[in-house]
């Protein structure tokens, strides 16, 4: 099948197919301070991720020396945390990176990979309450083997206060203190960089939510919708399908799932004929329940081409609504949506990989009929179905909260 383990994908020492490692590295040949170990008493339960060393550090043997240090701490003071009483700090390379002139530089993305094997063993061993990422750096250490999508720079992540499910712990990514110096005529930096640093902080007080993973049932028999659907206020659907756009020939929904609620989840393949899809087509007519999806307009439209019907009661677009909460761009995607929000990490796996399009083109097939050639492949797709209608609702009704629409009958 060609499937990776989830061991593989998720191992904190390789990616793409490279292995990391002091050796292959080098970079602790040639300083002071080689393989820098957490500092700090870690009282509060903070675990600071910083960028890397720099000459002062790597002199001293000890993170947060320099300058850089100094703005890091006195801003923490003015909230109330000592950084070397109540936090232990880290970075994400451990060895100080130096240019060819022996001037301090950023660790490259391969020195943030060589450390991830260490640096995750620290968190583990740590268990940090809180975890400050600052800086690009740390969000690649701290997310790198975990998240298969591009990572982007720090400012697609400040701000969001993630209760991270494998870690057990709040993960709260903000700018590195350097930026903030660089952009000392930007008054506005520093603020939202203090901003943040106060609302991580708050979150001390916070219990970590746990997020349970979905019970999903695989039915080829759809009248069981029926029976559930005609109770529930709300429906979450997604369907997996043969591309992006419905209208060219030979594109089909494959499969499709519902959420009535976080306890209702049902995958299934598209049935063949229309008497067997007669119970989710009827609900889809219906105007309860309610319906939500993540992007109304992928769902309606191959409801309508491929299906044959019309969707009533629209109520929720989670995409939309991310958007609304959050304007900054590449943050509305279910997967990022779903780590920031719930702490559960790219939940699509390997699927991912067959639901890209084959060629540059809107009408593009993908590779999903791959997947079905046996049933582990079929299980596999019914269960990351599964997994995005359910994520779809527990985010809409966070988002519903949020904006404070929960009073208003849909
Ligand atoms: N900058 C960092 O990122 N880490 C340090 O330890 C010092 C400066």
């Amino acid at each position: 099948m060609g499937f990776f383990s989830e061991s593989e994908t998720k191992s904190d020492s390789h990616s793409g197919g490279k292995a990391h490692s002091c050796a292959s590295c080098g970079l602790y040949r040639n300083v002071n301070s080689p393989k820098m170990k957490p500092y700090g008493k870690g009282k509060k339960g903070i675990l600071n991720i910083g960028e890397a060393p720099g000459e002062a550090e790597d002199e001293l043997g000890k993170p947060w020396q320099g300058k850089t240090g100094k703005l890091l701490k006195q801003v923490y003071r003015n909230l109330g945390i000592d950084l070397f009483e109540d936090c232990v700090n880290i970075n994400s390379c451990h060895c100080r990176p130096m240019d060819r002139e022996g001037n301090n530089r950023a660790p490259t993305p391969a020195e943030v990979d060589n450390c991830r094997r260490t640096t995750l063993q620290w968190v583990k061993e740590i268990k940090p309450r809180l975890i400050v990422l600052l800086g690009g750096s740390a969000v690649r250490a701290f997310l790198g083997n975990r998240m298969t999508q591009d990572l982007r720079g720090i400012s697609t992540w400040r701000g969001f206060q993630i209760p991270d499910q494998d870690f057990k712990t709040w993960v709260a990514p903000t700018f590195h203190p350097s930026y903030v110096e660089r952009e000392k005529e930007r008054k506005e930096v520093e603020t939202i960089w203090v901003q943040d640093l106060e609302r991580a902080f708050e979150l001390l007080n916070k219990d970590l939510p746990i997020t349970p993973e979905p019970d999903i049932q695989y039915i080829t028999d759809l009248s069981v919708l029926t029976k559930f659907g005609k109770h529930s206020e709300f429906m979450a659907f997604d369907y997996e399908t043969t591309g992006l756009k419905p209208h060219a020939p030979g594109h089909r929904i494959v499969s499709a799932s519902v959420a009535f609620s976080p306890d209702q989840v049902y995958s299934f393949l598209m049935p063949k004929t229309k008497a067997e899809r007669r119970p989710l087509l009827e609900l889809l007519q219906e105007l309860t329940p309610a319906k939500m999806a993540h992007n109304i307009k992928f769902e309606d439209t191959w409801t309508r081409v491929r299906l044959k019907t019309q969707v009533n009661n629209w109520a929720w677009d989670s995409m939309q609504a991310a958007h609304l909460l959050d304007n900054r761009k590449y943050v509305t995607g279910l997967k990022f949506q779903t780590y920031v929000n719930f702490g559960v990490v790219d939940f699509s796996g390997d699927v991912s990989q067959y639901l890209r399009p084959r060629e540059n083109s809107g009408n593009a097939f993908n590779r999903i009929d791959d997947l079905l050639h046996n049933p582990e492949g079929e299980h596999i797709l019914l269960k990351y179905g599964g997994f995005d209608s359910y994520y779809q609702y527990l985010l809409s009704m966070k988002q519903i909260k949020e904006l404070g629409y929960d009073f208003l009958p849909f």
